[in-house]
């Protein structure tokens, strides 16, 4: 194990003298991250277990889109990993709006139950909000019941959505200050851009969100010290949005012509003018997943 450890140490310290050689971005490395949070958690998990305290999730699709299906089965091997016990609910197409809520009412009940997700979207028939409001917020994982947005809204404790809260840890961890320096973020998505915008204002950053109405995009955005995007467009934001040495944190994920990965920045572009850049994959991605276990994790200890 440790031997075959060596071959890869040498090729990230290769890669990294060369990054650094040639003036390119530092990479923000969100899967090696996570997997410290991952540890930190599985540690914390083995030790509520030795005092007889079990964690349970429960995890809801209804119908079988097969990106959904992958999404679940992703979060049901990081509750194994970490020791969280999940139970899963694969309901057919056809599950009424009411069957839905009947369940998320037992499983509200279950005292064995933690965490309660229930994967989006959810099929036509059936209303998000509704499903979403059923979840007591005690349980709400996911951080999407109005009662934690407003909580986030007005600094108080509650769940947060999962992709923002993992790249505020991204940033904490990579020592990126935030602490009064210029944020942007693009986007104003419900489960992105404005809990993101929330927790930088939280972290006392100056925080500017910008949308699909902003007047001269470029202009803002080369403003920002750290740039958030969430705009949902491949390789939409080039080095001519992005302000030399700013921090650049990509949330997008989509295919490009040749059907590889890539996010809503222009990597090979953005890499020459940033300080700091995350990929995709393994940039943003990874840390949506630690932070749900984390939220699992708090859940059980309310
Ligand atoms: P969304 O489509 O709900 O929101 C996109 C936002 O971008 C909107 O607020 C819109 O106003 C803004 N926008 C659109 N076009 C614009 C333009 N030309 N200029 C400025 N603003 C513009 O998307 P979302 O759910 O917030 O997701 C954004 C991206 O992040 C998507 O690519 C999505 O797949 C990805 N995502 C990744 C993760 C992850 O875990 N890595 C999680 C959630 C979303």
């Amino acid at each position: 194990m440790i031997e075959n450890d060596f071959p890869d140490i040498e090729k990230i310290l290769r890669k990294m003298t060369n990054r650094k050689e040639k003036n390119m971005a530092r990479l923000i490395d969100g899967k090696k991250i996570s997997q410290q949070i991952k540890d930190e958690l599985k540690e914390k998990v083995a030790a509520m277990k030795s005092e007889g305290k079990e964690i349970g999730m429960a995890v809801i699709q209804v119908g079988n889109d097969p990106a959904s299906s992958v999404y679940v089965g992703n979060k049901k091997k990081a509750c194994e990993y970490i020791g969280i016990r999940s139970e899963s609910y694969e309901l057919p197409e056809e599950t009424t709006q009411e069957e839905l809520i009947t369940l998320i009412g037992k499983l509200n009940d279950d005292d064995r139950i933690h965490g309660i997700l229930v994967q989006l979207p959810v099929p036509k028939h059936i209303d998000e909000d509704t499903v979403i409001k059923a979840i007591s917020p005690r349980k709400d994982v996911d951080g999407f019941h109005p009662q934690s947005v407003g909580a986030l809204s007005i600094g108080q404790k509650g769940f947060v959505s999962c992709t923002p809260a993992g790249i505020i840890q991204l940033l904490k961890r990579s020592n990126v200050d935030i602490e009064g320096r210029e944020c942007v973020v693009i986007g104003r998505s419900n489960i992105v851009g404005k809990p993101m915008a929330l927790l930088l204002l939280r972290e006392n950053g100056t925080v500017t969100v910008t949308h699909s109405k902003t007047r001269d995009l470029k202009e803002v955005c080369r403003r920002a010290d750290i740039l958030v995007v969430a705009v949902g467009r491949p390789k939409m934001i080039d080095a001519s949005y992005v302000k030399e040495g700013a921090v650049v944190i990509d949330v997008g994920i989509h295919r490009d012509e040749n059907n590889r990965l890539c996010g809503d920045v222009d990597f090979e572009s953005v890499e020459q003018v940033a300080s700091a850049i995350t990929p995709v994959p393994g940039g943003v991605g990874p840390m949506t997943i630690a932070m749900l276990m984390n939220n699992c994790v708090e859940a059980a200890l309310l």
